[in-house]
């Protein structure tokens, strides 16, 4: 259908090379829109990049640490030195540590912080100029469940996630007039590197997890190709500052 298709369109996504961002960009591609990729780690960028070059659009991977300001804009001008513009940025890379309140340092803090809500403001910031050229944008944050519900071993990452709905929505409302929608989804129980490492410290969360899931197992990195598709296109221009639960359940179910 016309309305999905993003053949011409630029998009750059941090933490595209593994678990939900690898999904995002599998969608944005199968979707005709050119790809980078940004993550730390090249061995991860390189693989993933030929993993994903079957689809046939244009895809690539810039190395990018999100917690480092001058790396952020360095990825956002090299993806428009590629590819000639900035379309479509997905901020989804993110880390959280699993530590109680009481136990989390200052400096685990500002890492959580920096990584998962401080990189958003430095890229959407860094985009909207090449965005406003371009005619307009599409800005897609990754929130998670614990924007909204509790958990007592995320205090910073909560923190993170809640805030990510927030400043979405101020620039949602902030760059309407530019043609920009930014909106936020939000991930349940996705099985990928970080529900791995997260299991492993508590393996009784997984059975709590899927128990509140209604459709009875974890997500998949594919389950994000449909929604960043659909609010990189056309079809989503009249939905701006939402924030979407991709969760089968989890949030509503008991
Ligand atoms: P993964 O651990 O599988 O992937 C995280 C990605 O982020 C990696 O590609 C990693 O790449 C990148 N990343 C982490 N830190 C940085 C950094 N400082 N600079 C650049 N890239 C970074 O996690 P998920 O795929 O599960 O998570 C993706 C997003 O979804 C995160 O924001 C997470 O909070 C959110 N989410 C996940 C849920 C789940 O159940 N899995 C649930 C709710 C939300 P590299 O290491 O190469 O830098």
């Amino acid at each position: 259908m016309q309305r999905f298709n993003l053949k011409g369109k630029v998009a750059l996504v941090t933490g595209g090379n593994g678990g939900i961002g690898a999904g995002i960009a599998r969608g944005l591609l199968e979707c005709g829109a050119a790809v980078v990729i940004a993550g730390r780690n090249v061995d991860k960028n390189k693989a993933m990049v030929a993993t994903l070059q079957t689809l046939g659009p244009p895809v690539s991977a810039v190395a990018m640490d999100v917690t480092e300001e001058s790396q952020c804009h360095a990825g956002v001008r090299e993806t428009v030195q590629r590819h000639g513009q900035l379309n479509i940025l997905v901020n989804n890379a993110g880390m959280g540590n699993g530590k109680l309140p009481q136990d989390l340092t200052v400096a685990e803090w500002h890492e959580i912080m920096n990584t998962n809500l401080t990189s958003a403001f430095i890229l959407s910031q860094a985009a909207y100029p090449e965005m406003k050229k371009a005619g307009g944008g599409k800005i897609i944050n990754v929130g998670s469940m614990a924007s909204y519900l509790s958990f007592g071993a995320v205090p910073a990452y909560g923190a993170s996630k809640a805030g990510i709905i927030q400043f979405g929505r101020a620039c949602a409302s902030a760059w309407a007039k530019d043609n920009i929608q930014v909106n936020t989804i939000l991930p349940g129980y996705i099985d990928t590197d970080m529900t791995r490492a997260r299991l492993q410290r508590n393996a009784e969360l997984h059975a709590r997890a899927l128990a509140r899931t209604a459709a009875g197992r974890m997500g998949t990195p594919d389950d994000f190709a449909g929604i960043a598709a659909f609010l990189a296109s056309p079809a989503s221009d009249f939905i701006t500052g939402a924030d979407i639960p991709v969760d089968g359940g989890f949030l509503w179910g008991i």
